[in-house]
């Protein structure tokens, strides 16, 4: 019998942050004024080891899990991460193993996570405007280094590839018809993220947020789009198609028009404990678990009794009150 939450939701795709730490300093993300010299972030003895989340992996697969995506922090800075794709990758009943990037280290990593059965990769991006987007990496990372991780991506068959693009008013906004502009026609999925309010310390306000709907308007002036039909209930991105039959795109609008109900996703941190919703206050710490010799039925009962007391819904519940929760960092979490 399958595993259901609460509101009657399976468990089907589990996101592992591999390491909290990352190269880009998004202000949206991980602001410079929080994340500097003085944060602490996790110690190396602290973070699961392959075998660890290898592990942790084929219990949920056992639960259901079938689709399972590496993230960080970047999980490009997490060595040797393709020895862990060839683990995951072999795990009975996991079938899509991916990963979410900012596509600095592709270059060098591409070929040799596709040779270990990565199957795709999602590279994000916010502007194809070097200065709109160096102030927003705030590493003066340049449009041409993501673009070059896109190519070999690409050259190594991690396809289709999908670009994240985290929309903020009077940030980027503008760039949103130039970045459909360039990827049409590419056989790329570019995909606009709605700024949310993860962790707390990314100054989230309301007023910040572009609806997915005003997008839409926006790109359907300049390049006519019409709604098509999700490939599988659950998938975070409404899929629109160029009319022109050039591709499509998404748009994921957590903040407007929730998905909770269809949410299918558990996440696992890079120190090991379990998050059943991005916008979670606490998780459930499974690291203890397994480093006191918990067999696998042990570690299994007590993913199978987290999920099926989960209730929790927050992109439904949101007002600025909830905005403001101390909620954990989602370079810790992984997005
Ligand atoms: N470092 C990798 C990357 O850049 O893709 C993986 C981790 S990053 C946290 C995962 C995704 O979350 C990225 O596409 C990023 O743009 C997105 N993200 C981070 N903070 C966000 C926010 N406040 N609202 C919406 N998306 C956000």
């Amino acid at each position: 019998m399958s595993l259901l939450d609460t509101l009657g939701r399976p468990v089907r795709d589990l996101r592992i942050s591999v390491t909290d730490r990352c190269n880009f300093r998004c202000t949206y993300c991980m602001p410079k004024e929080i994340f500097n010299r003085e944060y602490e972030f996790l110690a190396r003895d602290l973070l699961l080891t392959f075998e660890e989340i290898t592990r942790i992996a084929a219990i949920f697969a056992g639960l259901g899990v079938s689709k399972v995506r590496l993230t960080g922090g970047e999980p490009l800075l997490r060595r040797d991460l393709e020895t862990l794709v060839a683990e995951l990758a072999g795990i009975d009943g996991i079938d899509d193993v991916t990963l979410t990037t900012n596509g600095t280290l592709l270059p060098r990593k591409a070929a040799a996570l596709a040779a270990a059965g990565l199957d795709r990769v999602t590279v994000s991006l916010d502007s194809m405007d070097d200065e709109v987007f160096m102030a927003m990496n705030d590493v003066g990372v340049p449009v041409a280094k993501v673009l070059d991780g896109i190519e070999a991506a690409a050259a190594a068959g991690l396809s289709p590839i999908k670009i994240n693009m985290v929309v903020k008013r009077g940030v980027n906004d503008c760039a949103a018809v130039d970045m459909a502009r360039h990827f049409k026609g590419s056989g790329h999925i570019l995909r606009f993220i709605e700024f949310m309010d993860v962790g707390h310390t990314n100054g989230w306000q309301m007023e910040h947020v572009v609806p997915s709907r005003e997008l839409a308007k926006r790109i359907d002036k300049v390049f006519p789009i019409e709604p098509t039909q999700p490939n599988y209930i659950g998938e975070v991105a409404e899929r629109w198609r160029y009319k022109d039959g050039s591709g499509e795109i998404g748009f994921i609008s957590s903040v407007t028009k929730a998905f909770c109900r269809d949410c299918t996703r558990t996440r696992l941190s890079a120190e090991g404990s379990v998050y059943t919703c991005l916008f979670a206050t606490r998780g459930t710490d499974l690291r203890s678990l397994l480093r006191s010799g918990a067999s696998d039925e042990q570690i299994s009962d007590v993913i199978a009794n987290i999920w099926r007391t989960r209730s929790d819904n927050y992109s439904e519940v949101r007002t600025a009150e909830t905005a403001k929760l101390r909620k954990v960092e989602m370079s810790y979490i992984g997005g």
